[in-house]
Order: structure tokens, then C-alpha cells, then sequence
């Protein structure tokens, strides 16, 4: 196998590569949790060269056996203490949002704040309920991003992906390939590019009265008071009530493995109170759900993802 210098330089000597490139980055940077060790190389390219270096290096990556790890905005992800072996791909330095008619066309790399705000500046809502919400919109699109009784899929038209032979094409959004916290791209190697969503016109005025309650209620909920990835755990219709609630009745707010601890103010969500190892939140996270299980019987599944190097 090539070391991952002369992998890349390749690459770069094809492209004339611009952007931001590290040996050894520190993921901390990069997660909304602050955690995480060491990507082998870290890669953001800029906007101008972006879809065709990404075509460029994943299907390098993949005839060399190179892995490869495509970063959002980190919102979502806990990264092992051990980092990243390979290569992150940073989708951050393709961002921008544009209005074409009753749609609004994104890229993934767009901080989803700036996707709602380009919404509101063009005089189209739909997309108010995300406003505050952490991440990118690829991140968003990927994990079918949800809160206020709506999905992400509920305003999404299409989705630009490079797919498994980097073929660069777009993918029509069919409601049957979406679920809770689910989307089609879950379940495959691809680079999600950009996302048509299907918004409708509203007054202005309304779109930023509605996006203001949603962040002040997230300000109010107190997911801005500490590094998390927002909730924890999904939820589960069968359960009866929200996972939060719950793990609240339980009396396991407060619970702490380490530096990472239950919220003391919310059932559902798990803080880095400052000084949190990756293992302390995987330890908590586990804790958490053997409690739950052996007093109730209900198994959660984690929304939050362990990425990197990771024991069992
Ligand atoms: C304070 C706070 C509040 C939150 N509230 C909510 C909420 O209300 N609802 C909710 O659903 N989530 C919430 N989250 C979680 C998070 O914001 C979302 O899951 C968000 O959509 C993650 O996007 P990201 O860009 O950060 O993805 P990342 O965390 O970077 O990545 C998540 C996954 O998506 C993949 N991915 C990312 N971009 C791409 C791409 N372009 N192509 C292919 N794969 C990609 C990654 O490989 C990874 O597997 C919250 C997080 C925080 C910190």
C-alpha cells in the first residue's frame, strides 16, 4: 500500500488541490462534543475543486483500500480517543445556497443556520423547524435530520451524490426510502453533493418570527450550554413516551462516567462538562442504556454514531 503522503501527493499533483490539509489533525476540532483524537489526514478542499476531487480521491481511496471518512459538521459523531486511521474528507469548504424558483439548491457543506437563512432571505418557508439546529445540510439530508414533528425528508426533492463508481448524478427523493432519523444514503459508500429541497413562498417577516421561537426553545432546552450532539438516543414509538422522559423518571439525570454526564436538565442528552474523554461519553452512553433496559426492558438505540477506532 502507497503511505498516505505519496497517496495524496498523487492525487493533489492531478488537481492542483487548494484548501485545508493536516497530517494528524485533532477531531476535537471538529465534533460538537470536543472529542476526538487524531485523523491520519485531514481534507478539506475548497468549494472551486470540490466534486471533482472528492470523485478524484474516493475512487483512489478505494482502489488503494485507503479508508475514508466523510465529515459533516461533526454535530452528530463521537470520535474514538485514537482518531481516524485514513483520510477525512471535510465537506465544510463546499458551502452555498441558492434560490430557483419555489426551491432552494444546497450544498452539503452549507451549515444548515445558512441554508435556513437563505431560505428566509428568498421569501421561502418550510425549512423555519431547522433553524438552530447544528451541522451541515449533508449531514442533515444523511441522517434525515428531525425535530418539531418534521423531517428533513418532508421538504426534500432530490439529492446530488456521487454514488459507488463516482458517478456524479441525482437521486429523487421517494418518501419510501426515508424513515425516522433514516435516509437511502445510510446504507451506502456515497458523497452526498448537494439537495434540491421543495419549499413554498411565505412573508418573510413570518419565516423569521417561526425561526426565532425554534431557537430561542433550543436556547430554553439548553442545548447550546455544554459540547453535545444533541439527543443521545432515538426515539421509539413503542416505548409510550420520549426516550428523555424515560431515562428522566429513572432518575438518571446527572449520571456521569468521567468528564461526560447526563444533562442534569435533560434526560436525553449527553454533555461534555470540559474535560470528557470519547470513551467517557461511549462508557456513559452504554451505562445508560443497560439501565434502561434492565428496569424497564426497552432497548435504545443510540442516534449519536462512534466514529474512528473503536474496542468491540
Ligand atoms: C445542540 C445540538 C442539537 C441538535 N439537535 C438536533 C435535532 O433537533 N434533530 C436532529 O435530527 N439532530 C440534532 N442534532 C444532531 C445533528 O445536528 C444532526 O444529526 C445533523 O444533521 C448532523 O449533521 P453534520 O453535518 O454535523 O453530520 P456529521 O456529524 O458530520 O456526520 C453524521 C453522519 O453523516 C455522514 N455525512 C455527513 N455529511 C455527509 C455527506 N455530505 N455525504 C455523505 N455522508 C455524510 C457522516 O459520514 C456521518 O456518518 C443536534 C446536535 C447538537 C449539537
Amino acid at each position: 500500500m502507497l503511505t498516505l503522503q505519496t497517496f495524496i501527493e498523487k492525487i493533489n499533483s492531478r488537481t492542483g488541490f487548494t484548501g485545508f490539509l493536516n497530517y494528524g489533525e485533532p477531531m476535537s476540532r471538529h465534533t460538537s462534543f470536543r472529542v476526538g483524537g487524531p485523523a491520519d489526514l485531514f481534507i478539506r478542499p475548497d468549494g472551486g475543486i470540490f466534486p471533482a476531487y472528492a470523485a478524484l480521491l474516493m475512487e483512489s481511496a478505494r482502489n488503494e483500500g485507503v479508508p475514508l471518512f466523510i465529515l459533516g459538521g461533526g454535530a452528530n459523531i463521537v470520535v474514538s480517543d485514537t482518531g481516524i486511521r485514513g483520510v477525512v474528507l471535510d465537506t465544510g469548504g463546499w458551502h452555498g445556497a441558492a434560490a430557483e424558483g419555489a426551491e432552494l439548491l444546497v450544498r452539503a457543506g452549507t451549515p444548515v443556520d445558512d441554508a435556513v437563512e437563505a431560505a428566509a432571505a428568498a421569501g421561502l418557508g418550510g425549512l423555519e423547524f431547522l433553524a438552530g439546529m447544528p451541522g451541515t445540510a449533508g449531514g442533515a439530508v444523511w441522517m434525515n435530520a428531525r425535530c418539531y414533528e418534521k423531517s428533513l425528508s418532508d421538504v426534500l426533492a432530490a439529492t446530488e451524490i456521487l454514488d459507488e463508481s463516482g458517478a456524479r448524478l441525482w437521486v429523487p427523493a421517494r418518501p419510501e426510502d426515508f424513515g425516522y432519523k433514516k435516509s437511502p444514503f445510510q446504507n451506502r459508500r456515497v458523497l452526498i453533493l448537494q439537495a434540491r429541497l421543495a419549499l413554498r413562498k411565505r412573508p418573510e417577516t413570518e419565516i423569521r418570527r417561526e425561526m426565532e421561537e425554534r431557537r430561542q426553545d433550543r436556547e430554553a432546552r439548553g442545548h447550546y450550554r455544554y459540547p453535545s450532539a444533541g439527543s443521545a438516543f432515538k426515539n421509539n414509538r413503542d416505548f409510550g413516551k420520549p426516550t428523555g422522559k424515560i431515562i428522566d423518571e429513572l432518575g438518571l439525570r446527572g449520571l456521569a462516567c468521567g468528564g461526560a454526564q447526563v444533562a442534569p436538565w435533560h434526560g436525553n442528552i449527553i454533555i461534555n462538562t470540559g474535560n470528557a474523554s470519547a470513551s467517557d461519553i461511549r462508557a456513559l452512553v452504554s451505562e445508560v442504556a443497560d439501565r434502561v433496559k434492565a428496569l424497564t426492558g426497552f432497548i435504545l438505540e443510540p442516534e449519536i454514531l462512534f466514529a474512528g477506532e473503536w474496542d468491540g
